[in-house]
């Protein structure tokens, strides 16, 4: 029998399944491509049926230990209206002593700490323990250049950002739309902005960053942000930023009734000719935007497989700590009379939450009109699956442009949906567009094999995660040296 690697190393997840998911699936991979003993401490919002059921799977893959931390209470910490951004700082603020205390006492003692962007506080207790830190960014290279310009734009952009002229300037890497930036950019004024802000300093303190995407699909970004890079020089970065990507969940054997009624329907279907629509953990529409997309897909005379989720008014990312809990009949009272009647032979709709990854796996998806979470949109490229984008928070109308503009592996509607209603004409062209076009069809092929090749042995993700692999096993050996 195989020996473990006695390097251990900890993995820090803040709440929120996009946090969560890739979290997991790197510390899986460090478990099994370099033999770690690999402990995710998960902090969780307890409301989400989800983040139990994923928790168990990877318990019972016995491929990494979890701990889980509850939410601290954050009654008195933040106001009602404060937004998820400032309320996954507070709670990673406020489990720091529980971290600490974990960090200090957990056998074997860790060989490294790797956090993720909200609990970049932590860092500092690595650093007070002598152990190696890393800030894994679940987001892509051209976000993490943004976050960790902010600083500079901060003193040099007078306004708001949205109310700017002309795109955001990042050196070395593509500028930024006004209408673009990340959500905690949107006001100056709100107290999401001063969180934000404090996370580039965080970054910046570790020994290094791992971010979610890989060379081939954004050199200039990684060659910006190292060693001799335009925008490193700027900084004065002193730490290396390894693309280590595309790090996406795989399928798990579903043995649930709907994955089984989903996939025998997929099965009889041909071949990329279905559309799948989900807006990840969080998202939601309005009432009129549900109903005029309701309308799209019926118009698009396609066939499509939609997570649905009840509308809110003014809020888009309302289920964010509370995926999985929805019914279905709760669900349709919000869909257009007679809808679920008139598209049982061509549409499924599923309540809340699916297997995404085993959905986008099947030969018969075609397309994914998605919230863009970077999360989907690598699990859409890595199967081969052009998107429709629809950002709705977070990074997303970033990562939109970047897939429909720069890869052109996506068609996009011609308004924000944040700003305005997308109307069931547009949503219905877009659809056939995303099934029908061969361009973007064979654009998302050739990047699907650029990710999957940059994961092989001798690839440039492979190389990376293996280079920081040996730097933490080195610093073990030295720990114990030292010791001895
Ligand atoms: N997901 C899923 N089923 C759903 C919705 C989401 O399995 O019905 C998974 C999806 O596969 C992805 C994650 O949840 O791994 C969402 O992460 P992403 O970064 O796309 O967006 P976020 O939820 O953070 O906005």
């Amino acid at each position: 029998m195989e020996m473990q690697n006695p390097t251990h190393l900890l993995l820090v997840s803040s709440p929120g399944l996009g946090h969560l998911i890739p979290v997991i699936e790197l510390g899986k991979r460090f478990a099994l491509h370099h033999n770690f003993k690999v402990t995710i401490l998960a902090v969780t919002s307890q409301t989400s049926r989800v983040e139990t059921q994923i928790l168990n799977s990877v318990l019972t893959s016995s491929l990494c230990h979890i701990i889980d931390i509850p939410s601290p209470d954050l009654t008195a910490l933040v106001a009602e209206n404060d937004a998820v951004f400032t309320r996954l700082c507070v709670t990673m603020r406020e489990a720091k002593p529980a971290i600490r205390s974990i960090l200090s006492e957990i056998t074997p003692r860790p060989s490294a700490l790797i956090v993720d962007v909200f609990s970049t506080e932590a860092i500092q207790i690595a650093r007070e323990l002598k152990i190696m830190n890393y800030v894994f960014v679940a987001s892509h290279a051209w976000m993490l250049a943004l976050v960790l310009y902010s600083p500079v734009l901060d003193e040099v952009v007078e306004g708001q950002y949205v109310d700017q002229k002309e795109p955001l300037k990042i050196p070395g890497c593509n500028p930024v739309r006004p209408e673009d930036v990340f959500d905690p950019m949107l006001d100056r004024n709100d107290r999401q902005y001063k969180e934000y802000l404090a996370i580039a300093n965080g970054i910046l303190q570790s020994d290094g960053v791992l971010v979610n995407t890989w060379e081939e699909l954004q050199r200039k970004d990684l060659e910006a942000l190292n060693e001799g890079g335009l925008l490193s020089k700027e900084l004065d970065m002193k730490i290396p930023v390894h693309g280590v990507g595309p790090i996406v969940r795989q399928p798990e054997l579903d043995t649930s009734s709907l994955t089984h009624s989903l996939m025998t329907w997929l099965d009889k279907q041909s071949s990329e000719s279905v559309v799948y629509v989900s807006f990840g953990s969080g998202g939601t529409l309005s009432f009129e935007q549900m109903r005029e997309l309701a309308w799209g897909l019926e118009l698009s005379e396609q066939r499509f497989i939609w997570v649905v989720r009840a509308p809110i008014e003014g809020i888009t990312d309302a289920a964010f700590f509370t995926t999985g809990n929805s019914q279905f009949d709760e669900m349709v009272k919000y869909l257009p009379e007679g809808f679920v009647s008139r598209i049982h032979k061509v549409g499924l709709l599923v309540p809340d939450w699916a297997q995404q990854v085993t959905i986008l796996g099947h030969r018969s998806i075609g397309g994914f009109l998605s919230h863009c979470g970077w999360g989907s949109t690598l699990e859409s490229v890595t199967n081969g699956v052009p998107l429709l984008a629809w950002p709705l928070y977070a990074e997303q109308r970033m990562n939109a442009t970047l897939v429909a503009e720069e890869l052109g592996v996506a068609v996009r509607p011609r308004v924000l949906p944040t700003k305005k209603v997308v109307r069931r004409e547009e949503i219905a062209e877009m659809v056939r567009r995303v099934i029908t076009e061969n361009g973007i069809r064979e654009r998302v092929k050739e990047v699907q094999h650029g990710a999957m090749k940059s994961l092989c042995v001798g690839g440039s993700s492979y190389a990376a995660l293996s280079g920081v692999a040996k730097a933490i096993e080195c610093s073990c050996q030295n720990v114990k040296c030292n010791k001895n």
